[in-house]
């Protein structure tokens, strides 16, 4: 291989090969796969006006520049495009609908509600979960699992609606950027006594984005105050234009508390999907979808909830979710009851996986459990490898520059028995506020026991690992305390909060505070040869100590500031200290600029405890 100079430094060139690259990867990475010194790149892409340093990651387009300059053709290869190669190693798709249109049969609409917090969308879901035809038949009680579906009849046909019970729009966006395309609709709910909220406007940009139809569902309209019609007027602004004002978006007027209005909304949500949407889907081929939450119960192991999008989900399929796997051994509805099947758009909650999939993986059923466990093992290789190279970043130049500047940075793992704890926990930290001198930083985070490869990223850094209702699984234990890794248990919120403020405090640097010692009052100056000006004093409060810093004030004012008293007399004998009433000579080393009725002020800097 040619080694053209640049810059001074050898490259070798690519003479137009291509070379393959994880997104986000940095110079370093490049220069390991071209068998190159990352210092040549870091001055390679110097020469083309970009100060990036080795370990930092780099955006796509800098580095197509930065190899097409150095003769490589670089690819820059996305997570989900690394997955989707992984799976047609096994000749697998996920995402493409399969079979003969023809074939498909219809499907329920899935439902998100978004909207500004405490407009109601918590109570809208209890209520609407109440609306259930079908769960008031079976008189069960509906346990949170993440989704629900109930029954409601639209002329005269029993037509099913999903709803996806999560809170938030992190769950919304996170998902859709992973590329898990949930939702059908979105019901957006706007508190009528209150109006468009930013948080309103965000979900509303979300929805749009996503190109999800949505209906407006006007709550609290029992409440005083209520204005349902200035709701519609502030959404025309966004876009959203009420039938009846000519549009073709659907408001509903509804109270969660009351139940008004909730027939209207299901029926609304139907005719939403009917007009606008074609919800159909193939349930003959191989069964795929998305998880909607995680846990990991205590009698049952992981449990996760997921939606069937296409297929029919069946017990005894090999399933892969994410990074974990296993043979479903139960089907669970979100009332308890064991199902044999689950049809598109039914959430269910499997069990029978090894490890707990994160909300918004995907899952896909394969023909044998072998085939589920080489995809997980893989997929939990790359998670692993891409951890890896951010810890590398983290210990890097960065992190140096940080540490020059003694910002101080307290990292931790959370890991805990379902998302929904670790999310409320995850937040609850993050709202300590100590100093801007510390940062709290999350850098992992998941739903499952304490795993051996947790350890492992603990272990590159200061990382405390908290375990909230879940322990540390074998070798774990093992490799934790041998490497003195600091694993930490609760089962209670506030303990955790309340341990890791500590944690931070303890790293705060010191804050000194200024106690008086003593204070003395100049009667002489004596010029002393080699020593210089002694100020002939009298203390007149406290202690002078040798050593002591001092100040000079005079008429009141400072007239120097860091002195230490350097010689300490009393007559001709030198004194550690004088107490108040006596007299003394006092030396302020090389400040010679004492006068007559001057005072000595000392004190000492004692470190003063943070509250
Ligand atoms: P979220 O933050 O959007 O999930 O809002 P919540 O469902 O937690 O509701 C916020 C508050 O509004 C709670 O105190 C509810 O009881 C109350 N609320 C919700 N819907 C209604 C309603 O239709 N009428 C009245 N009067 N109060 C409601």
């Amino acid at each position: 291989m040619a080694a053209p100079s640049m810059g001074g430094v050898m490259l070798p060139r690519g003479n137009g090969q291509t070379v393959r690259l994880p997104r986000g990867a940095s110079l370093t990475d490049l220069a390991e796969r071209i068998n190159a010194e990352p210092a040549a790149l870091v001055t390679a892409l110097f020469h083309l006006g970009e100060m990036i340093t080795a370990t930092q990651s780099v955006n796509d387009e800098t580095l197509q520049l930065l190899g097409a300059e150095i003769g490589w053709v670089i690819q820059v290869v996305s997570p989900e495009d690394e997955d989707r190669e992984l799976l047609e190693t096994f000749d697998l798709t996920f995402g493409d609908e399969e079979g003969d249109e023809d074939d498909w049969s219809s499907r329920p609409p899935v439902v998100t509600v978004m909207g500004h917090v405490d407009h109601g969308k918590t109570k809208l879901l209890d209520a609407l979960r109440h609306a259930n035809v079908q769960s008031k038949e079976a008189g069960g009680i509906t346990q949170h699992i993440g989704a629900y579906q109930i029954v409601t009849e639209l002329e005269h046909n029993e037509r099913p609606i999903t709803f996806i019970d999560t809170p938030g729009h992190e769950s919304f966006t996170a998902m859709r950027a992973r590329g898990a395309k949930v939702t059908d609709i979105v019901v957006l709910v706007v508190a009528a006594d209150d109006g468009v909220m930013p948080q309103t406007v965000e979900a509303l940009n979300h929805a749009q984005a996503a190109e999800v139809p949505i209906v407006v569902a006007v709550n609290k309209i029992d409440k005083e105050g209520a204005n349902p019609a200035k709701i519609r007027q502030q959404l025309t602004e966004y876009g959203l234009v009420a039938e009846e004002y000519g549009g073709d978006t659907m408001f509903v007027d509804v109270s969660a508390t009351t139940r008004q209005g909730l027939d209207e909304l299901l029926t609304a949500i139907l005719l939403t999907a009917d007009a606008s949407l074609d919800l159909r889907a193939n349930t003959e081929q191989d069964p795929q979808g998305v998880v909607i939450e995680g846990k990991l119960d205590k009698g049952r192991g992981p449990v996760a909830t997921v939606l069937v999008q296409r297929g029919t989900l069946r017990q005894g399929d090999s399933i892969v979710a994410g990074d974990a796997y296993g043979r479903v051994r139960s089907l669970l509805d979100e009332h308890g009851n064991k199902l044999k099947e689950a049809l598109p758009a039914r959430p269910v909650q499997v069990v029978g996986l090894t490890s707990v999939p994160r909300a918004g993986d995907t899952f896909l059923v394969v023909e044998e459990d072998r085939i589920a466990r080489q995809i997980a093992d893989r997929r939990q290789a790359r998670i692993r490898n891409a951890q890896n190279a951010s810890m590398r970043k983290r210990i890097s130049l960065e992190d140096l520059d940080a540490a020059l500047k003694e910002t101080r940075q307290l990292n931790l793992i959370i890991k805990g028995d379902n998302s929904g704890t670790v999310e409320a926990l995850e937040e609850a930290l993050m709202k300590i506020e100590i100093d801007d001198e510390i940062s709290l930083r999350v850098i992992h985070r998941g739903v499952g026991g304490i795993t051996k490869s947790d350890i492992d990223l603990a272990l590159a850094d200061d990382v405390i690992v908290l375990g909230f209702n879940v322990r540390a699984e074998g070798q774990a234990t093992e490799l934790a305390s041998r490497e003195g890794v600091d694993v930490r248990y609760y089962t209670v919120i506030y303990q955790a909060i309340d341990e890791i403020e500590a944690a931070l405090k303890g790293m705060l640097k010191p804050i000194y505070e200024e106690v008086q010692l003593g204070t003395a009052e100049v009667r002489e100056v004596f010029r002393v040869p080699k020593i210089g000006n002694v100020a002939g004093s009298l203390v007149r409060s406290g202690t002078i100590v040798r050593n002591a810093k001092a100040r000079l004030m005079r008429d009141g004012t400072v007239v120097a500031d860091n002195l230490t008293v350097e010689s300490l007399r009393r007559f001709k004998d030198d004194a550690t200290e004088v107490r108040e009433g006596y007299e003394c000579g006092i030396g302020l080393g090389s400040f010679n600029d004492i006068k007559v009725d001057d005072v000595i002020e000392t004190f000492e800097m004692r470190e003063k405890p943070r509250d």
